[in-house]
């Protein structure tokens, strides 16, 4: 059994009279620890496939089964990390990462300490959000979502907004953070280059205005090479 099992997932937004026809009969599985990168250009339904894993959208038809429950909501089984960080600017780093756990319990304590060192984070628990970068804001986020223990990460384009060399270091974060925690990530980017660096299986989403959306997914090679060349050749 898969993971997740997305089947038929199929969307639609009104807009207008026209009906919008975003996601159409997905069927994607994932496994257990798999790395996903999801890629295609704007507006061809990324954030709406990734809302309904989420569980933030649940206005679709079709089914989607998370360790062989449907999702019927959001919950913590999802961990959320979008393209701005979400902190709230009055809490510190730790509490930010606690968020309603409390730290006066030593297991909290001890996992968010472990956590913000993965995150390479030390030093910086009683930091506020306005002290931190866009790169060590996000690494907080993904500290919140991973305190949880989610079976499935999921990620809207979360490095969209920082600059190539930041970028690149949260990529080797994050690709340690998959090895060591061996979470099931889904990685949404419209970065080429980043979808075949980080991802195990890459699944291209293709769609022109007003046509059905095609999906079609295809394992990665290792070892990971970091250049536009790797898909050039991957396509040979
Ligand atoms: P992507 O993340 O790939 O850029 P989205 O999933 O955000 O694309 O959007 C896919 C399409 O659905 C776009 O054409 C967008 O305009 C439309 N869309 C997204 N959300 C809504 C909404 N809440 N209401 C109407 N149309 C929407
Ligand atoms: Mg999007």
């Amino acid at each position: 059994m898969s993971l997740l099992e997305i089947t038929q997932l199929t969307k639609s937004f009104e807009k207008g009279k026209e009906e919008l026809n975003v996601l159409k009969d997905i069927t994607l599985h994932v496994k257990q620890g798999e790395f996903i990168t999801v890629i295609g250009p704007s507006g061809c339904g990324k954030s709406t496939l990734l809302k309904a894993v989420a569980g933030l959208d649940t206005e679709y038809s079709g089914e989607i089964k998370l360790d062989g429950n449907m999702v019927t909501g959001a919950g913590i089984n999802q961990g959320f990390i979008f393209q701005e960080p979400r902190l709230f600017p009055w809490l510190t780093v730790e509490k930010n990462i606690a968020g309603n756990l409390s730290l006066k319990n030593t297991e909290v304590k001890e996992s968010v300490k472990k956590l913000m060192e993965l995150v390479r984070l030390e030093g910086f628990e009683k930091a506020y959000p306005k002290e931190l970068s866009g790169g060590m804001a996000q690494r907080v986020s993904i500290a919140r979502a991973l305190l949880r223990k989610p079976k499935v990460l999921l990620l809207d384009e979360p490095f969209g907004a920082l600059d190539a060399f930041t970028r690149s270091h949260m990529q080797e974060a994050l690709l340690e953070i998959w090895k060591e925690e061996k979470t099931s990530m889904i990685f949404v980017t419209h970065d080429i280059d980043e979808a075949i660096y980080l991802g195990s299986k890459v699944v291209i989403m293709s769609a022109r205005p007003g046509t059905v959306q095609k999906v079609i997914s295809i394992d990665l090679p290792f070892p990971r090479r970091k250049s536009s060349r790797a898909f050039q050749e991957f396509r040979q």
